[in-house]
């Protein structure tokens, strides 16, 4: 058996394209969607995903406001640039680069954001709306997962579905989403300090992977005819790379293509669907913002 690859690129430019109609829309509306991306340090990963986001916001035709800060930059400074940002209505989403510097605390910054423009849907206010099924941003990678589930015409309803990882950014807002009623699936969530992972994962129709851990899902731990959905990116090194790395996922692609009923490679799954419901959240408080001046405070 081989599985169908649920290719995650393809379904990211179906999805930027109708973004593209949609911003020329609230363009001819006098709004142009923009995007304010803050970055504090110079991590290669950060800088090339903020560079990324930048190029997509360009192509979709939405505006994008880079703001870079050093890396000893304090909490109160990074603050009053958020707080700039809330109150600009030219700027509909913003995002701040994670991971921060150590000396920053994280839930301070997130918390900065207004709820009605934070697009990463990172806020205590957008998760508690996300949980209990308000009007709200949901989390880019979570929401792109949920999308490649459905492209690859996989029911929810009623499956077994299993995330190995628990993290606030994605092992729990997609149990939270997977368990709503329009998607009604049966929900077990793994970690470190789960007993016999093999026995969980092996129950899975669909089995989503956000551990960090390359290589951890193996084809002896894959339900034959499952739906594998492979978060990961984790560098390995490779000498015959031209960086001396490459990225895989999560999942022994090779082997588990061998077993699943489909899967999503690394790269080319998930990750252009990140950015792509990045794109979407911000589309869409531009299009709030346009329909409803009034109705949004910042
Ligand atoms: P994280 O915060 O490090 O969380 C990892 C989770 O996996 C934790 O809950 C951890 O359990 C669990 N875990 C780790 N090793 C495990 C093991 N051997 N068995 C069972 N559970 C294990 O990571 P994250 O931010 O969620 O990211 C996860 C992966 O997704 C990373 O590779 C990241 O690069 C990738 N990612 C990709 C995208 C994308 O757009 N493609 C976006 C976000 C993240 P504990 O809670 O017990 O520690």
């Amino acid at each position: 058996m081989s599985a169908l690859i649920i290719d995650g690129k393809k379904l990211a430019e179906d999805l930027r394209a109708e973004i593209r109609k949609r911003v020329c829309l609230c363009v001819e509306k006098g709004i142009t969607p923009g995007l304010a991306v803050i970055l504090v340090g110079e991590d290669p990963a950060s800088v090339s995903y903020v560079s990324g986001k930048e190029k997509a916001c360009a192509e979709a035709g939405m505006a994008s406001f880079e703001r870079k800060l050093p890396a000893d930059a304090t909490e109160t400074e990074l603050v009053a640039l958020i707080e700039g940002f809330n109150a600009d209505p030219a700027v509909h989403g913003i995002l701040v680069q994670l991971p921060l510097p150590a000396h920053i605390d994280e839930g301070k910054v997130i918390g900065a954001i207004h709820p009605e423009k934070d697009v990463d849907g990172f806020t205590p206010v957008n998760i508690g709306r996300m949980i209990i099924g308000e009007r709200c941003f949901l989390p880019c990678t979570p929401h792109g997962v949920i999308k490649l589930i459905e492209r690859a015409g996989v029911k929810t309803k009623g499956a077994h579905a299993v995330i190995v990882g628990r993290s606030n950014i994605v092992g729990k807002p997609l149990m939270n989403l997977l368990v709503r009623k329009e998607l009604n699936a049966t929900v077990t969530v793994c970690h470190t300090g789960t007993v016999d992972l093999a026995g969980h994962t092996r129950r899975a129709d669909i089995l989503i992977a956000c551990a960090g851990r390359p290589g951890l899902l193996t084809a002896d731990m894959v339900k034959p005819g499952a739906c594998v959905i492979d978060v990961g990116v984790n560098r390995v090194e490779d000498p015959k790379a031209a960086r001396g790395y490459r990225l895989v996922g999560d999942v022994d692609f090779r082997g588990v293509s061998a077993v699943a009923g489909s899967i999503t490679p690394v790269p080319g799954g998930v990750g252009p669907m990140t950015i792509t419901m990045l794109l979407y959240n911000t589309l869409e408080s531009a299009e709030y913002a346009a329909a409803s001046p009034a109705a949004v405070k910042r």
